[in-house]
């Protein structure tokens, strides 16, 4: 279990992951609540901490019709707290490689060591899903990654709070090419079996389901929402937004691109109508530096070291969270123009960021995109 953070340290946390979260909200939903009639929806907000970033929810809820009582206001807060329970349910339960319960970590436990290991029907789903993007991008993304990425250990260093790395500035230790190559030995989709709803892989190898839980997420909030009163949603789970539904005003959601160079900006808007998906992945996300140089969280498998492909983030729009949000990552370690091939292979539109702050699109993209920021 994560130590519970006092409320102080808490809010410095969320004050560290949320900035440019809360940024990119800022801009995403400006939504009027004027002139409220008995029948307008409710309007329930919520930011909290889950799967190691930030929650924020914005959820319209149907207000009964003229002539029928109204649901008690408590009962319409738990959509929040439900969602926010969901998500964490699904870290712990599922998709943690940290948390003891979960599957992911009895998988690495017991399969790391070479054992055939059953798996129930959702995990086998995922894993399947994520192989067909690994054949798909010709190993750019991989699961398999996990001892690579525990070397970098990106992730803990960039949710340490602000205390904790002022007085430990030099604590990172980068991994080195020993480790690294060690590591890239027991990475390989290709060297993992799934069959008779079982999985094996050799002996030491470790799965990281970190590019895919924020999308998962996403469409199991979306079955949530749809069982639900809920006439219209924006929530955000770290870099992937769902959007649902209608505002009360009909006009359309707008989710905002962060911009790389200075995270509290943004490179443009999408505007977007009923439900959709969006993530993305930045080098600007998760990182470290070390001697001026930035490493980040996303990983070239070729290499063992942090994808250099030209790009600082990759955007991807579709319907479905999950292939938005491992989509994004693929695309961004494949670069931008291996990376356009793929989003038009799957059908789904993406923004390109490259390192110089200019920008590329799909053509269908054109459609959602407003740019806010004159490219350079
Ligand atoms: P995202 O922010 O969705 O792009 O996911 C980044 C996370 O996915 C990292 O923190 C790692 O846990 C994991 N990851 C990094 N590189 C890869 C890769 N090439 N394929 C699959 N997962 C990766
Ligand atoms: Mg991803």
């Amino acid at each position: 279990m994560k130590p519970v953070l006092s409320k102080n340290r808490k809010c410095r946390k969320i004050s560290k992951i949320v900035r440019p979260v809360l940024a990119l909200l800022f801009l995403c939903s400006m939504i009027f609540m004027t002139g409220c009639s008995r029948t307008s929806p409710r309007h329930l907000t919520d930011t909290d901490t889950a799967m190691g970033t930030v929650i924020i929810q914005q959820i319209y809820v149907d207000a009964a019709p003229r002539g029928f009582a109204a649901s008690a206001p408590n009962e319409e807060e738990d959509i929040t707290e439900e969602v926010l329970a969901h998500i964490r349910k699904l870290e712990t339960e599922t998709l943690s490689k940290r948390v003891k319960e979960s599957e992911i970590f009895s998988i690495n436990e017991e399969a790391g060591k070479g054992t055939t290991v059953p798996l129930s029907p959702g995990m086998e789903a995922i894993l399947s899903q994520c192989l067909e993007i690994s054949r798909a991008s010709g190993g750019a993304f991989d699961i398999t990654i996990g001892e690579v990425a525990g070397l970098w250990d990106i992730d803990t260093w960039a949710a340490m709070d602000d205390d904790t790395l002022n007085n430990h500035p030099t604590q990172y230790k980068l991994p080195n090419k020993d480790e690294l190559s060690k590591a890239l030995t027991l990475t390989g989709y290709e060297k993992l079996t799934l069959e008779n709803q079982s999985i094996r892989m050799p002996e030491g190898m470790s799965l990281d389901l970190g590019a895919v839980g924020k999308g998962i997420a996403l469409d199991e909030i979306l079955t949530l929402l749809q069982e639900r009163e809920v006439s219209g949603a924006v929530i955000s789970v770290g870099g992937s937004i769902l959007t649902y539904g209608e505002k009360p005003d009909k006009s359309p959601w707008r989710v905002a691109i962060a911009d790389p160079d200075d995270r509290t900006g943004s490179i443009g808007v999408l505007n977007l109508t009923g439900q959709w998906c969006i993530s993305t992945s930045g080098d600007y996300e998760r990182y470290v530096e070390v001697d001026g140089i930035r490493y980040h969280h996303l990983i070239d498998p070729g290499t063992g070291y942090p994808a250099r492909s030209g790009l600082s983030s990759v955007t991807i729009l579709t319907k479905s969270g999950f292939l938005s949000d491992a989509l994004s990552t693929a695309c961004f370690v494949l670069g931008e123009e291996k990376g356009m091939e793929l989003a038009k292979q799957y059908d789904v539109e993406a923004i390109f960021v490259r390192e110089d702050g200019s920008i590329s699109m799909t053509q269908g993209m054109q459609a959602y995109f407003h740019l806010s920021k004159p490219e350079k």
